[in-house]
């Protein structure tokens, strides 16, 4: 009885390191995937949103995606956690603001609720939410991003 007492202590009062993943409570972070999901934290709490990936019960993965093209999912469900699936192959050639603009698009199905927005100003498009399969561009570089995130945290 204590000791199932002080494990589920443990469980829930404890943010552990486990070989660098993340595991909050029950929820689990791929290492590689972590200083991207921290950078939406930052980003948005900058803009005034209190971002709590433990209260909406966020997840990362990195895995093999088998369907052509596909770099990142957000598999979303009102009975489990949230998951942000991305492509291993993908992920291990992307820059890292290739790689910061996948878990922003994710996290913002999976945290922020959002769906794709193909809104376009002169053949850009104007959200990290774009669908990547109409006809904007999207120019997501260092100078850009602040506008991007503003728009994305709106
Ligand atoms: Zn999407």
């Amino acid at each position: 009885m204590l000791l199932i007492f002080s494990t589920s202590l443990l469980i829930m009062g404890c943010a552990k390191e486990n070989n660098e993943n993340l595991v909050i409570e029950d929820l689990f972070i791929d290492e590689a995937l972590v200083p991207y999901f921290e950078r939406f934290v930052a980003e948005g709490m900058i803009r005034g949103q209190a971002i709590d990936l433990v209260e909406k019960r966020i997840e990362g993965f990195l895995m093999d995606i088998e369907e052509a093209n596909v770099a990142g999912q957000c598999s979303y469900s009102t009975t489990s956690t949230r998951k942000v699936n991305i492509d291993r192959t993908y992920w291990n050639s992307a820059t890292d603001l290739e790689k910061e603009f996948l878990i922003f698009h994710e996290l913002g199905h999976c945290y922020l609720e959002r769906s794709h927005s193909d809104a376009q100003q002169n053949s850009n498009c104007i959200s990290i939410m774009h669908s990547g399969t109409s006809d904007c561009r999207l120019r997501y570089t260092a100078t850009s991003r602040g506008d991007y995130l503003d728009e994305l945290f709106e």
